[in-house]
């Protein structure tokens, strides 16, 4: 392709857009078709959704599924769960909406073919812990995603979102642009109703793995905040930005514990040989009172015992696997763990000469995320289910954000941690049988697209590619040029500056609002320079809007750190400046708008309502 010669441009209509097809994506596609006979659905995905999203190379256990049929659980108490865990701020109202529907899709997985393991003396699926059942999970992506492909009028693989169309008199989402990453044709999207499942973000903060490790991180390196930027840009408010994920691992693998700890009963000791969380148990209560009492102990909690010992010079904290791997029937289970999920940790203990059975491996925390569905619950601000969501918390359509015609779910939908990916599949499949009905209702009346505002956007989208073909005639030598700056030195300044300034690793996670406000200025700095973003190809290009992307993600971020002036979620951040929790000003979710038009934020408190006992 030249740069701006030979590309095309694509304009596709549909009632419906599905942006990202991962696991919230494929199940939204699926059950759009379903109330939706004989409307248009099409499903937009910047990988390919046979092997995309958070869920690509499989997993070894589906985290959310109740077991109702067995009187196991029931909804409540996975709303209880989830509350205890993210110290009292979560939608109880989209929690327990999405609960009571989970089992429904996790059959659905089987009857498609997910290989289940079942308990040989109840034939029930093999529980890991209260919540989580064991699969035969590498083909789990695969198979959801042959259902919506069966279930979509069309899939358009490689195309990377940018930017979401919008019907400006309306305050309606008019559809979305984009570009195809091996072609680079222009993509316009002219939709009725959007939802956007484009996942997660990592790469925000600066990794532990940085140089030849580069990559190499807990959570998906491709899922690049798309799920908030996209709605963001359209003035969707978005709520608890603050609560990043910071997740305890096996070192250098990233290697999940969930099953060491629930399934093979391992336990974690200092670099002595001692059991520690308990020492931290009184310092903790003076910080959160007695959140530190609740069964289970909130995630959070545990990071930050973890923490303090370390600090204490007390490291390294060690899983104590030598006793679980003498048991022949453990050990498999526990090399197995990897093998179906995350291969690199038994790679990185091979390298490493560690044999769990004679080593007890040595864990980690990571460096932060921004996540909707699993221990914390970022997002945007979502309207409830009609029949349970409180006066407050009900706008219009289900799972839809502030933006009319705007839909979400999985990652991009705030406020229900623990949905995990039979959760976001179960939302997908909310939030589509509200699309539905929300095209439906509105009938003829559609929302206008402007092509002004299209030919804007696409002159905007492909600037670098131009940037870097005048730019590189100024070089004269390597690739450093004195005119663009490249996709990788801008993430890197981009993971500095949030390592440093909003708590990261670096940090011990800490920061202040000092920092914070220091961290916006050298953001808003960085944004500056976008401008002069220079894109060799089109793989640069994606990168580019990748960080254009994580870099909204991180202003709002960094914007409700700001805000929420307590230490709600130690050992996932700490304000040290407001070193406690504060239910008396801060039980509360903090909300945010952003004004694209003069670039500033606003912030507002929303109530909790607690509507489980
Ligand atoms: C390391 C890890 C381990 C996990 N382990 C488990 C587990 O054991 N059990 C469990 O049940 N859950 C687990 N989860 C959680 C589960 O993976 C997520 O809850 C789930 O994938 C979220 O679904 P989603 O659709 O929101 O995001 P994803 O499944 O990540 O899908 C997002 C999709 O959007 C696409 N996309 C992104 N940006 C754009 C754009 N701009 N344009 C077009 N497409 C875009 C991506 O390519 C991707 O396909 C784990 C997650 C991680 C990260």
């Amino acid at each position: 392709m030249g740069l701006f010669g030979g590309r095309k441009t694509v304009f596709v209509d549909a009632d419906i857009l599905v942006i990202g097809g991962g696991m919230a994506g494929c199940g939204a596609t699926y059950e759009a078709r379903h109330w939706g006979r004989d409307l248009k659905i099409v499903c937009v995905e910047k990988a390919n959704i046979e092997r995309s999203g958070a869920v690509a190379q499989g997993l070894y256990a589906i985290n959310c599924y109740m077991g109702m049929q067995w009187g196991e659980n029931q909804p409540e108490d996975h709303v209880r769960y989830a509350r205890n865990d993210l110290m009292g701020l979560v939608r109880e109202d989209l929690g327990y909406d999405i609960a009571r529907h989970v089992d429904g899709s996790v059959h659905q997985f089987e009857e498609w073919g997910l290989p289940m393991m079942k308990d040989p003396k109840t034939g029930r699926y093999l529980r890991e812990g209260k919540w989580q059942i064991m699969i035969h999970g590498e083909s789990y992506k695969p198979i959801v995603a042959e259902a919506a492909r069966k279930a979509a009028t069309e899939v358009y693989n490689r195309i990377m979102v940018t930017h979401l169309l919008m019907d400006n008199k309306a305050n309606r989402v008019s559809g979305a642009v984009g570009f195809n990453v091996r072609t680079g044709d222009f993509h316009v999207f002219r939709a009725k109703a959007v939802i956007i499942s484009a996942g997660g973000a990592s790469h925000i903060f600066k990794p532990r793995s940085v140089g030849e490790g580069m990559g190499r991180t807990w959570y998906a390196p491709w899922s690049s905040g798309s799920a908030y930027a996209l709605p963001i840009q359209v003035g969707a408010k978005m709520m608890q930005m603050e609560n990043r994920i910071v997740l305890a691992r096996f070192k250098d693998g990233y290697g999940p514990v969930g099953a060491y700890f629930l399934h093979l009963k391992t336990y974690t000791q200092n670099g002595y040989g001692e059991e520690y969380e308990s020492k931290w148990k009184e310092h903790t209560r003076a910080l959160v009172g007695d959140y530190i009492d609740h069964h289970p102990t909130p995630t959070c909690l545990r990071n930050h015992a973890f923490l303090q010992e370390v600090a204490a010079g007390r490291g390294p904290i060690r899983m104590v696997t030598k006793e679980a791997f003498q048991d022949p029937h453990k050990e498999t289970v526990g090399w197995e763990n990897f093998l179906g999920m995350t291969i690199g940790q038994a790679v990185v203990w091979a390298s490493q000469n560690i044999d769990p059975k004679e080593i007890n491996p040595e864990l980690t925390t990571s460096e932060p995320y921004v996540m909707g569905s699993h221990a914390t619950c970022s997002g945007a601000w979502a309207s409830g289910p009609e029949d349970c969501a409180p006066a407050g918390y009900q706008w219009g359509y289900n799972r839809m954000m502030t933006v009319d015609g705007l839909f979400g779910a999985g990652d991009t939908i705030g406020g229900t941690a623990h949905k995990f990916s039979s959760g976001s599949f179960t939302e997908g499949r909310i939030a589509a049988k509200a699309a539905v009905k929300y095209v439906m209702e509105k009938g003829r009346d559609q929302p206008q697209v402007s092509e002004e505002e299209y030919r804007d956007l696409e002159k905007l989208i492909y600037q670098p590619l131009e940037n870097y073909r005048v730019g590189r005639n100024e070089i004269v030598a390597g690739t450093v040029s004195p005119s663009y700056l490249l996709p990788i030195h801008g993430l890197q300044r981009l993971e500095k500056i949030m390592d440093e300034y909003v708590g990261g690793i670096g940090v011990n996670y800490m920061t202040n609002d000092q920092l914070l406000s220091r961290g916006l200025e050298l953001l808003a700095m960085l944004k500056e320079d976008m401008a002069s973003m220079g894109a060799e190809d089109l793989h640069q290009l994606q990168r580019t809007w990748e960080l254009n992307h994580r870099i909204l993600t991180s202003e709002s971020v960094t914007h409700h750190t700001l805000f929420r002036k307590e230490t709600r979620w130690p050992g996932y951040y700490y304000r040290g400046d407001h070193m406690k929790l504060d239910d008396k000003d801060w039980h509360c979710f903090t909300l945010s708008r952003y004004d694209r038009h003069s670039g500033k934020w606003a912030m507002e408190k929303a109530p909790v309502h607690h509507i489980i006992d």
